[in-house]
């Protein structure tokens, strides 16, 4: 479950169709993909899937929200800083979706040395994500 901290400080930040989907995913708690989002927006006003895909990746890139290639599916972050990589415990039984903290983002070095193996390959990295499937403590 999110925690409040990426709260109004950013809204003001946001678009208003941002503002829109990150209060849905918000209030939702869990995982969404972008049509959900759309069901959810359309009594917004809401009514074109590109708007909604351009929502998701204006707060993408504002480290607000992450993409489950897994899932297919959006959840708003779960950390304070915005984070390039990004670490999930996805659940294949219930689909229940945590971010976790490995610490690979927390620890400097970690992060900059696989900056740095990425950057020799000539790669630019936008983010890197660690989905770690498997089944949760309730369906165990
Ligand atoms: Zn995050
Ligand atoms: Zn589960």
């Amino acid at each position: 479950m999110a925690h409040d901290h990426h709260d109004d400080d950013f809204m003001g930040s946001l678009t208003k169709n941002e503002a829109l989907v990150y209060s849905a995913l918000k209030s939702a708690g869990q995982p969404l993909k972008a049509y959900d989002l759309l069901d959810i927006l359309k009594s917004k006003g809401v009514r074109a899937p590109m708007t909604i895909y351009r929502a998701l990746e204006g707060l993408e890139g504002k480290g607000l929200v992450h993409k489950l290639d897994a899932l297919n599916a959006y959840v708003l972050c779960n950390h304070d800083q915005p984070h390039q990589i990004q670490s999930f415990l996805v659940c294949e039984s219930c689909s229940n979706v945590e971010e976790i903290d490995t610490g690979v983002s927390a620890t400097p070095s970690v992060e900059s040395n696989i900056k740095a193996v990425v950057a020799e390959k000539g790669f630019r990295m936008e983010a890197a994500r660690l989905e770690i499937k498997g089944r949760c403590s309730r369906c165990a």
